[in-house]
Protein backbone atom coordinates (compact mmCIF):
# COMPACT_ATOMS: atom_id res chain seq x y z
CA UNK A 1 0.00 0.00 0.00
CA UNK A 2 1.72 2.97 -1.27
CA UNK A 3 0.96 5.69 1.57
CA UNK A 4 2.08 2.76 4.13
CA UNK A 5 5.41 2.54 2.31
CA UNK A 6 6.20 6.46 1.92
CA UNK A 7 5.17 6.52 5.81
CA UNK A 8 7.77 4.32 6.64
CA UNK A 9 10.24 5.52 5.24
CA UNK A 10 9.63 8.86 6.11
CA UNK A 11 8.64 8.54 9.47
CA UNK A 12 10.40 4.99 10.61
CA UNK A 13 13.49 4.00 12.73
CA UNK A 14 15.08 1.10 12.60
CA UNK A 15 16.67 0.00 16.21
CA UNK A 16 18.95 -2.87 16.70
CA UNK A 17 18.20 -6.31 16.84
CA UNK A 18 15.96 -5.41 13.33
CA UNK A 19 13.24 -3.63 15.03
CA UNK A 20 11.19 -1.46 13.17
CA UNK A 21 10.10 1.66 15.03
CA UNK A 22 6.69 3.41 13.89
CA UNK A 23 5.72 4.53 16.95
CA UNK A 24 5.04 8.01 15.08
CA UNK A 25 2.12 6.63 13.54
CA UNK A 26 0.57 3.38 14.41
CA UNK A 27 2.31 2.23 18.08
CA UNK A 28 1.91 5.34 20.19
CA UNK A 29 0.91 8.10 18.16
CA UNK A 30 -1.81 6.81 15.90
CA UNK A 31 -2.60 8.52 12.63
CA UNK A 32 -6.20 7.81 12.73
CA UNK A 33 -6.68 8.84 8.65
CA UNK A 34 -3.84 6.43 7.89
CA UNK A 35 -4.82 3.52 10.15
CA UNK A 36 -9.00 3.98 8.52
CA UNK A 37 -7.01 3.76 5.00
CA UNK A 38 -5.19 0.65 6.18
CA UNK A 39 -8.55 -0.82 7.13
CA UNK A 40 -10.31 -0.35 3.88
CA UNK A 41 -7.12 -1.58 2.11
CA UNK A 42 -7.23 -5.28 4.51
CA UNK A 43 -11.24 -4.88 4.09
CA UNK A 44 -10.65 -4.98 0.18
CA UNK A 45 -8.07 -7.37 -0.48
CA UNK A 46 -10.59 -9.64 1.95
CA UNK A 47 -13.73 -8.89 0.08
CA UNK A 48 -15.89 -12.12 -0.79
CA UNK A 49 -13.92 -14.24 2.06
CA UNK A 50 -17.14 -14.99 4.61
CA UNK A 51 -15.73 -13.32 8.18
CA UNK A 52 -18.16 -13.25 10.77
CA UNK A 53 -15.03 -12.07 13.36
CA UNK A 54 -11.95 -10.00 13.54
CA UNK A 55 -9.25 -11.19 16.04
CA UNK A 56 -6.71 -9.49 17.60
CA UNK A 57 -4.11 -9.09 20.17
CA UNK A 58 -3.95 -6.70 22.53
CA UNK A 59 -2.20 -3.94 22.78
CA UNK A 60 -1.16 -2.69 18.97
CA UNK A 61 -2.85 -4.82 16.87
CA UNK A 62 -6.39 -3.07 18.78
CA UNK A 63 -6.72 0.04 16.38
CA UNK A 64 -6.33 -1.77 12.82
CA UNK A 65 -8.39 -4.16 13.76
CA UNK A 66 -11.43 -2.56 15.40
CA UNK A 67 -11.65 -0.32 12.18
CA UNK A 68 -11.84 -3.13 9.68
CA UNK A 69 -14.38 -5.29 12.37
CA UNK A 70 -16.28 -1.72 11.72
CA UNK A 71 -16.51 -1.37 8.19
CA UNK A 72 -16.98 -5.08 8.05
CA UNK A 73 -20.22 -4.47 10.68
CA UNK A 74 -18.84 -7.81 12.29
CA UNK A 75 -17.50 -7.91 16.08
CA UNK A 76 -14.27 -7.47 17.25
CA UNK A 77 -12.29 -9.72 20.14
CA UNK A 78 -9.01 -9.10 21.17
CA UNK A 79 -6.97 -11.49 23.47
CA UNK A 80 -5.74 -10.41 26.33
CA UNK A 81 -2.20 -10.64 27.58
CA UNK A 82 -2.81 -11.20 31.59
CA UNK A 83 -5.84 -13.68 32.24
CA UNK A 84 -8.15 -11.95 34.20
CA UNK A 85 -9.20 -12.98 37.17
CA UNK A 86 -13.01 -12.40 36.74
CA UNK A 87 -12.64 -14.71 33.88
CA UNK A 88 -14.71 -17.90 33.25
CA UNK A 89 -14.11 -20.53 30.71
CA UNK A 90 -10.85 -19.15 29.44
CA UNK A 91 -9.03 -20.41 26.13
CA UNK A 92 -5.48 -19.72 26.54
CA UNK A 93 -2.17 -20.17 24.33
CA UNK A 94 1.66 -19.60 24.78
CA UNK A 95 2.95 -16.92 23.01
CA UNK A 96 6.87 -16.19 22.60
CA UNK A 97 7.63 -12.30 21.92
CA UNK A 98 10.26 -11.29 19.56
CA UNK A 99 10.58 -7.33 20.78
CA UNK A 100 10.22 -8.42 24.21
CA UNK A 101 12.06 -11.63 24.57
CA UNK A 102 10.25 -13.49 26.74
CA UNK A 103 6.92 -15.62 26.77
CA UNK A 104 3.08 -15.11 27.85
CA UNK A 105 0.05 -16.20 27.52
CA UNK A 106 -2.72 -14.99 25.48
CA UNK A 107 -6.65 -15.73 26.43
CA UNK A 108 -9.66 -15.93 25.31
CA UNK A 109 -13.19 -15.97 27.17
CA UNK A 110 -14.63 -19.10 25.33
CA UNK A 111 -17.95 -17.31 25.41
CA UNK A 112 -16.10 -15.14 22.74
CA UNK A 113 -14.76 -17.35 20.21
CA UNK A 114 -17.25 -20.13 19.64
CA UNK A 115 -17.06 -23.05 17.24
CA UNK A 116 -17.89 -22.50 12.98
CA UNK A 117 -16.94 -18.62 13.25
CA UNK A 118 -14.84 -17.71 10.51
CA UNK A 119 -12.35 -14.93 11.69
CA UNK A 120 -9.72 -12.78 10.56
CA UNK A 121 -6.93 -12.07 12.36
CA UNK A 122 -5.40 -8.45 12.57
CA UNK A 123 -2.33 -7.31 13.82
CA UNK A 124 0.05 -4.25 13.28
CA UNK A 125 3.16 -6.30 12.39
CA UNK A 126 3.81 -9.77 11.19
CA UNK A 127 7.60 -11.13 12.47
CA UNK A 128 8.40 -14.97 13.16
CA UNK A 129 4.70 -15.63 13.61
CA UNK A 130 4.60 -16.71 17.13
CA UNK A 131 1.57 -14.21 18.04
CA UNK A 132 -0.11 -15.47 14.71
CA UNK A 133 0.01 -19.06 15.66
CA UNK A 134 -1.34 -18.12 19.29
CA UNK A 135 -4.55 -17.20 17.64
CA UNK A 136 -4.37 -19.97 15.46
CA UNK A 137 -4.32 -22.09 18.81
CA UNK A 138 -7.03 -20.34 20.28
CA UNK A 139 -8.88 -20.83 17.04
CA UNK A 140 -8.11 -24.57 17.41
CA UNK A 141 -9.28 -25.24 20.48
CA UNK A 142 -12.76 -23.37 20.32
CA UNK A 143 -13.48 -25.17 17.23
CA UNK A 144 -13.09 -21.55 15.14
CA UNK A 145 -11.74 -21.09 11.25
CA UNK A 146 -9.30 -18.43 10.17
CA UNK A 147 -10.39 -17.48 6.99
CA UNK A 148 -7.37 -15.26 7.13
CA UNK A 149 -4.78 -12.79 8.08
CA UNK A 150 -3.55 -9.14 7.27
CA UNK A 151 -0.98 -7.24 8.76
CA UNK A 152 0.24 -3.90 8.77
CA UNK A 153 3.96 -4.63 8.27
CA UNK A 154 5.32 -8.05 7.74
CA UNK A 155 8.82 -7.95 8.10
CA UNK A 156 9.94 -10.14 5.25
CA UNK A 157 13.18 -10.87 6.42
CA UNK A 158 12.05 -12.79 9.29
CA UNK A 159 10.64 -16.19 9.48
CA UNK A 160 6.81 -15.80 10.15
CA UNK A 161 5.03 -15.11 6.86
CA UNK A 162 6.62 -18.19 5.02
CA UNK A 163 5.91 -20.45 7.98
CA UNK A 164 2.27 -19.27 8.15
CA UNK A 165 1.57 -19.24 4.01
CA UNK A 166 3.12 -22.94 4.38
CA UNK A 167 0.26 -24.09 6.48
CA UNK A 168 -1.79 -22.88 3.95
CA UNK A 169 -3.39 -19.49 5.40
CA UNK A 170 -4.35 -16.16 3.14
CA UNK A 171 -1.94 -13.91 4.56
CA UNK A 172 -1.95 -10.22 3.50
CA UNK A 173 0.71 -7.54 4.31
CA UNK A 174 0.22 -4.13 3.71
CA UNK A 175 4.34 -3.16 3.35
CA UNK A 176 6.88 -5.48 3.69
CA UNK A 177 9.94 -4.95 4.73
CA UNK A 178 12.34 -6.72 2.63
CA UNK A 179 15.58 -5.70 5.01
CA UNK A 180 17.06 -3.28 7.66
CA UNK A 181 20.81 -4.38 7.35
CA UNK A 182 23.05 -1.28 8.22
CA UNK A 183 19.90 0.52 9.99
CA UNK A 184 18.23 1.13 6.50
CA UNK A 185 14.82 0.54 5.59
CA UNK A 186 14.49 -1.09 2.35
CA UNK A 187 10.90 -2.24 0.92
CA UNK A 188 10.02 -4.95 -0.77
CA UNK A 189 7.94 -4.19 -4.12
P1 LIG B 1 5.63 -12.25 15.89
O1 LIG B 1 4.65 -12.78 16.88
O2 LIG B 1 5.12 -12.30 14.47
O3 LIG B 1 6.99 -12.81 16.03
O4 LIG B 1 5.79 -10.71 16.25
C1 LIG B 1 4.71 -9.88 16.06
C2 LIG B 1 4.47 -9.00 17.24
O5 LIG B 1 5.70 -8.49 17.77
C3 LIG B 1 3.65 -7.81 16.76
O6 LIG B 1 2.37 -7.89 17.34
C4 LIG B 1 4.41 -6.60 17.25
O7 LIG B 1 3.76 -6.06 18.37
C5 LIG B 1 5.76 -7.09 17.66
N1 LIG B 1 6.84 -6.78 16.68
C6 LIG B 1 7.61 -7.67 16.01
N2 LIG B 1 8.53 -7.04 15.28
C7 LIG B 1 8.34 -5.73 15.48
C8 LIG B 1 9.02 -4.55 14.99
O8 LIG B 1 9.99 -4.58 14.21
N3 LIG B 1 8.52 -3.36 15.40
C9 LIG B 1 7.46 -3.27 16.25
N4 LIG B 1 7.05 -2.04 16.58
N5 LIG B 1 6.82 -4.34 16.75
C10 LIG B 1 7.25 -5.57 16.36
Amino acid sequence: MKQLKERILKDGKCLEGGILKVDNFINHRMDAGLMMEMAREIVTRFRGTAIDKVLTVEASGIAPAIMVAYLLDVPVVFAKKKVPSTMEGILKSKVFSFTKNHTYEICICDSYLQKGERCLFVDDFLANGNAALGILDLAVQAGAEITGMAFLIEKGFQAGGKMLREKGIRIESLAIIESLDNCKIKLRN
